[in-house]
């Protein structure tokens, strides 16, 4: 059972135009031990209404380092019935990999193992992120 760990949303501005941001940070345990970091960025302004995501999954222990794990890019949007969750390119997200691990490209996330986690996940966070849900489903 994984469980995600909530902590306030970061606000701040968006470096191309000034609008409002928010920033999520959030650490997701599965049977207790760390198994994934994601973290979202939501700009309001001018821009489309996605969440620009990135999952880092990997060894996320004390002792791991940043080349014991991978990342994965998506953006999130909301359809009138259902959320889209689209893998990116490295380039096509705000986030950069520093602690969480390389961003692998589209190609090598589509074919990588640990793909269905991401999307396990992605929907687990569609479910459950609040602040999230709510930037990409207000009117
Ligand atoms: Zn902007």
């Amino acid at each position: 059972m994984d469980s995600i760990e909530f902590a306030d949303p970061v606000t701040g501005s968006c470096q191309c135009c000034g609008s409002p941001t928010i920033q999520l940070a959030r650490f997701v345990h599965r049977n207790g031990e760390p198994f994934a970091v994601y973290r979202a960025l939501l700009a309001h302004g001018p821009h489309e209404r996605r969440a620009d995501l990135v999952i880092s999954l990997g060894d996320w222990a004390e002792t791991a380092s940043p080349s014991d794990r991978v990342t994965f890019a998506c953006h999130l949007t909301a359809a009138p019935d259902n959320f889209n969750v689209g893998l990116v390119e490295p380039h096509q997200t705000s986030w950069s990999s520093g602690e969480l691990g390389r961003i692998l490209s589209r190609d090598e996330a589509l074919q990588h193992p640990w793909k269905q986690e991401v999307f396990g996940l992605s929907d687990r966070i569609l479910a459950c992120d609040k602040p999230l849900i709510a930037y990409l489903t207000a009117p």
